[in-house]
């Protein structure tokens, strides 16, 4: 089947919505990794994914109270619009994609203490071989009273990580990705909490039954999102 009529053929029918773009869509487009738990659910539109969806609802009636001047961090596509249409001002970094306005490395962030009012760094941690330099870039940048949207992949309480894991197959096998340095647990709580942020934990079960559905959040790898404030 050709991509053109899987996407149309998805798209038939109105069961499911993805919030971050309007589209009405029949099913998800489903994305299998080997490995790795959980499926993904991917907007045949947007290409969002579960995470995106998920912060979207939380903070689709929060954002523009955040986002003044907004550093976006790995910049995803989907979300980018949504971002920018609510800033004063947007950049967004990346080490090396270009879609990224600026090349930059998270573990050093050339801007000044207090920049940004909203900082939004999904999936990105988990790439990051110094998780805590990156997660006290990401403090130092953000405004008193900002907010970061910080999102990974989470199994299970600890995270799980070793150093002598580096070739991309040890690194899928192990940590369900190539590129990723780690998998991540819970206790990111406490790793974002030694940095000196305040960590507020929204997992996905608040959000009613039929939104968990009809917005394709069914089985996905990221069920919270950690809201990071400075004070
Ligand atoms: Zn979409």
């Amino acid at each position: 089947m050709s991509n053109r009529v899987r996407f149309l053929n998805l798209s038939l029918g109105s069961a499911k919505k993805c919030p971050v773009c309007g589209w009405t869509c029949r099913e998800f487009r489903k994305v299998e990794y080997p490995y790795k738990p959980a499926i993904s659910l991917v907007c045949p539109s947007c290409r969002s994914y579960e995470r995106h969806r998920f912060a979207y609802l939380v903070l689709k009636n929060k954002i523009a109270d955040y986002a003044r001047e907004t550093l976006h961090i790995a910049p995803e596509r989907c979300i980018k619009p949504w971002l920018q249409s609510n800033s004063r001002i947007y950049l967004s970094v990346d080490l090396l994609s270009k879609s990224a306005m600026v090349h930059m490395d998270i573990t050093d962030l050339g801007f000044a203490d207090n920049s940004f009012s909203l900082v939004w760094c999904s999936h990105v941690l988990e790439h990051i071989e110094n998780d805590r330099q990156a997660m006290s870039e990401v403090y130092r940048v953000l405004k008193p009273n900002g907010l970061a949207v910080i999102q990974v992949p989470i199994y299970g309480q600890k995270t799980y990580e070793d150093s002598a894991i580096q070739s991309p197959e040890e690194r899928l096998k192990h940590f369900y990705q190539d590129d990723h340095v780690r998998r991540c647990g819970l206790d990111i709580v406490q790793r974002l909490q030694n940095v000196g942020f305040k960590v507020n934990v929204i997992e996905l079960s608040k959000l009613r039954d039929n939104h968990i559905s009809k917005y394709g959040l069914d089985e996905p790898s990221t069920r919270e999102i950690f809201l990071c404030s400075k004070h």
